[in-house]
């Protein structure tokens, strides 16, 4: 496997068609934050999926600060989180009912069926957010969950925030090989550019309007096991599918499994919290374990820690 071509975008434009897109694969990055929650297959696929739209969707904004995914519903998976920082970071964790789970998936079934969305997350919603810090505003985006797959859920959001037009397809996978599961996310996106930034004020609409059917066709003729194959490069893929169209692929940014959580941002944490309220999170030891949902990491505090925390500002 071609280490750089995993955990990464590559954008590229069409300029024949006024067209641009982008190419996210996920690796190691997916190996990381799954392995490290040890959920089941059917819930690491959904986290997957969403991990590789997160940065599919935030890729393609320029923002500074994070871009968070959510998707919360009534079903067996009650919330899946994933955000990403400007400069990469990315995480993502996922809250579900293990019974609920197994009664939807039935009797010998591990993995997510295909079109997944009704029977994991039931009804529920899509809220994407940009949070770019204290004194700046924070732009939220809502969609009912509506759809069969995670594409189907970001087209209705695509539509209904009126963007340029814009197709997406996603896919994820679990290989096993003889050195444990790895895992293989990819997205490819195509979305329509404004006639101006295309250079295109003289095209009839018409002739604009079969140039971006023939984008969304041939985005969609990239099989699942090219989109998610190890030995093929992100660029040759490109040319494969866009040959014709002689795709310019601009400079690829990468992506890394990593978390935001700190012991400082803990002790503020119980700083907000009143030290008796405390006393119900207590171990067998007597200490006060705060898990972060993200990564797993455990932050544990005795007393002497908790006297710390709590003490007065000198
Ligand atoms: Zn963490």
């Amino acid at each position: 496997m071609s280490a750089d071509d995993w955990d990464r975008v590559l954008p590229f434009q069409l300029d024949a068609l006024g067209v641009r897109g982008r190419l996210v694969r996920l690796g190691p990055t997916l190996d990381e934050v799954i392995e490290r929650h040890g959920y089941p297959l059917a819930v690491a696929r959904p986290l997957a999926e969403s991990m590789v739209l997160c940065a599919t969707l935030a890729t393609s904004l320029k923002y500074d600060g994070i871009f968070t995914l959510q998707i919360s519903g009534d079903g067996p998976i009650r919330l899946l989180v994933t955000d990403l920082t400007s400069d990469g970071a990315l995480r993502g964790y996922a809250q579900f009912d293990s019974w609920k789970l197994a009664v939807a998936l039935g009797s010998g079934n591990e993995d997510a069926p295909d079109g997944y969305v009704p029977k994991l997350f039931g009804q529920g919603r899509l809220t994407f957010t940009v949070d770019q810090g204290q004194h700046t505003e924070r732009y939220q985006g809502v969609v009912p969950l509506e759809g069969a797959t995670l594409a189907d859920c970001a087209h209705t959001y695509f539509r209904q925030s009126e963007q340029l037009p814009t197709g997406i397809k996603i896919t994820a996978r679990r290989s096993d090989g003889p050195d444990g599961h790895h895992w293989h996310a990819s997205a490819l996106m195509v979305q329509q550019m404004p006639e101006f930034d295309a250079g295109r004020l003289d095209v009839d609409p018409e002739q604009r309007e079969d140039d971006w059917r023939k984008a969304v066709i041939l985005m969609a003729s990239a099989t699942e096991k090219e989109m998610l194959d190890p030995a093929l490069p992100g660029t040759t893929l490109l040319h494969r599918l866009f040959h014709q169209e002689q795709p310019r692929v601009f400079e690829r940014r990468a992506f890394a499994a990593r978390c935001r959580c700190s012991r400082d941002r803990i002790d503020r944490v119980l700083r907000s919290i009143r030290r008796e309220e405390l006393d119900d999170l207590r171990d067998k030891t007597g200490r006060v374990a705060v898990k972060c949902e993200f990564c797993s990491t455990e932050y544990a505090y005795d007393d002497a820690d908790l006297d710390k925390v709590y003490e007065p500002a000198a």
